[in-house]
């Protein structure tokens, strides 16, 4: 039963959860890049299909490539500490990244990965539809509005289809360097506020006709 959430979902959505499943197992057997060769797991993302907040990150690390489950390694738990200090969990949000296997060595991924890999995410935004996407990162961030860098916009939402687009630091980097660390710790803080701000955007919009919550995994 319910627990106590900063703010409640927006919307109930109507989710077709067989293109859900038909997209994960696309992604699971992709050979469309290079980078199907050296994975052991494709990681194609998961959380809520309710999920009002989509979180995209850059790639699968070591963890995420043994389990086939995005932010498991450090950097997910960075990202778990700074979701719970916000009241919310993995159940509330959905979690992938750009690429869906893992570069070598953890590597960049290259132009051609990122534009090869480029429809599973548009798919996975159409699906999920969430109002907000939280851009983990530079490569993430490219996605959306190329040619910014990441240290100018980061914690400052923009609109992009009609979707608010929130940069900021990837986990992984306050990992490698302690200083972003309050960075990213202050824009989580202010995400709260932008979900506000978006359901009262919203809240005259009509109800879509409601689906029972489920959350979807790499168990689907
Ligand atoms: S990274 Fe993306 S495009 Fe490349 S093989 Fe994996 S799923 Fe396919």
């Amino acid at each position: 039963m319910g627990r106590d959430r900063p703010f409640q979902p927006l919307r109930r959505k109507r989710f077709a959860v067989s293109e859900y499943i038909e997209l994960y197992q696309r992604i699971t057997g992709c050979a469309e890049c290079s980078l199907s060769q050296g994975r052991t797991n494709a990681v194609p993302g998961e959380g809520s299909q309710n999920a009002d907040i989509m979180f995209v990150g850059e790639g699968p690390g070591y963890y995420e490539d043994r389990d086939g489950r995005p932010f498991i390694g450090q950097a997910g738990k960075l990202l778990d500490e700074m979701l719970a200090k916000i009241g919310l969990d993995r159940q509330d949000v959905y979690v992938t990244n750009m690429v869906k296997c893992r570069p070598p060595n953890n590597r960049d991924p290259l132009p051609e990965e990122l534009s090869a890999c480029a429809p599973y995410l548009d798919k996975q935004i159409e699906i999920i539809s969430p109002r907000v996407i939280v851009c983990l990162g530079r490569f993430s961030f490219s996605k959306f509005f190329p040619g910014e860098t990441i240290s100018k916009a980061r914690g400052r939402p923009r609109n992009w289809n009609g979707i608010k687009v929130y940069p900021m630091y990837h986990p992984a980097a306050a990992l490698h360097n302690p200083k972003l660390k309050p960075a990213i710790e202050k824009d989580f803080r202010n995400l709260p506020a932008l979900i506000e701000q978006v359901n009262q955007a919203t809240q005259d919009a009509p109800e879509p006709e409601q689906t029972p919550a489920r959350q979807l995994s790499m168990f689907e």
